[in-house]
């Protein structure tokens, strides 16, 4: 592997590894979610200044007033999301950002479609992704809240900003049996909620209390 892709120091494997010790202890148990995150360098989507702080429990600022998701909560997405079949087809991603998430999700289904409202954000993503070597992504700048109907219905469906309330354009593109995970909620108050679709509705399940930047409409 390149050099800068490996790490070294504090975003070593070594390093990648404690962090790896610290999601099972916090509670993540899927096995392949947990190779799959000790193997992705997390580090090349962050700013240099920043990168040494990579593989820490917290969010971190990626520019333009976003920031990327802490390790456990990229793990305990997954982890809902997976647990929901063995099998992933086509996963709807909403909030690509610097893309860590993406990469992640690319690596353990068949295909990622991923949402970004911000323009450079989504470069940059792509830049690194691309370096990864993970092809299976489909990159659509556009305003989450219409889901990106031209791949619908899909398997799966990750939002990693929170609304106010669960946009309806998701619900209708999610597949019958399929799983979206998300924050909903507003100003600090959200919860992660899980949402599976059956033939006859839809069954939500509220998981946890989390902070998540807000999901917004229109383009930048
Ligand atoms: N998983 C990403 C999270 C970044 S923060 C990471 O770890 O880097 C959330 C992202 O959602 C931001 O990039 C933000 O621009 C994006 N976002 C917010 N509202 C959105 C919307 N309506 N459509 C698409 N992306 C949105």
């Amino acid at each position: 592997m390149n050099p800068s892709l490996q790490g070294i120091g504090m975003t070593s494997l070594r390093t990648r590894e404690r962090m790896i010790k610290r999601l099972s202890e916090q509670g993540i148990s899927h096995q392949k979610v947990l190779a799959i995150m000790r193997d992705t360098p997390r580090h090349i989507f962050m700013d240099e200044a920043l990168s040494s702080r990579a593989y820490e429990d917290t969010a971190l600022p990626i520019g333009y007033n976003q920031t990327i998701s802490q390790p456990y909560i990229v793990a305990k997405m997954t982890e809902l999301l997976l647990r929901s079949s063995d099998h992933l087809g086509k996963v709807l991603e909403v909030g690509t950002g610097c893309g860590y998430q993406t990469a992640i999700l690319a690596q353990l289904v068949d295909h990622v479609y991923s949402v970004e409202r911000i323009l450079p954000l989504q470069k940059k993503a792509k830049i690194h992704l691309w370096d990864l070597k993970l092809k299976n992504i489909s990159y659509l700048y556009g305003d989450g809240h219409q889901g990106w109907p031209d791949y619908a219905p899909y398997d799966g469906i990750l939002a990693s900003a929170a609304p106010a309330e669960i946009p309806l354009s998701l619900l209708q593109q999610l597949a019958v049996g399929g799983v979206m995970v998300m924050p909903v909620g507003q100003n600090g108050h959200q919860t992660l909620q899980r949402i599976t679709r059956k033939s006859s509705g839809y069954d939500i399940e509220l998981l946890e209390a989390v902070t998540f930047v807000p999901f917004l409409s229109g383009k930048e």
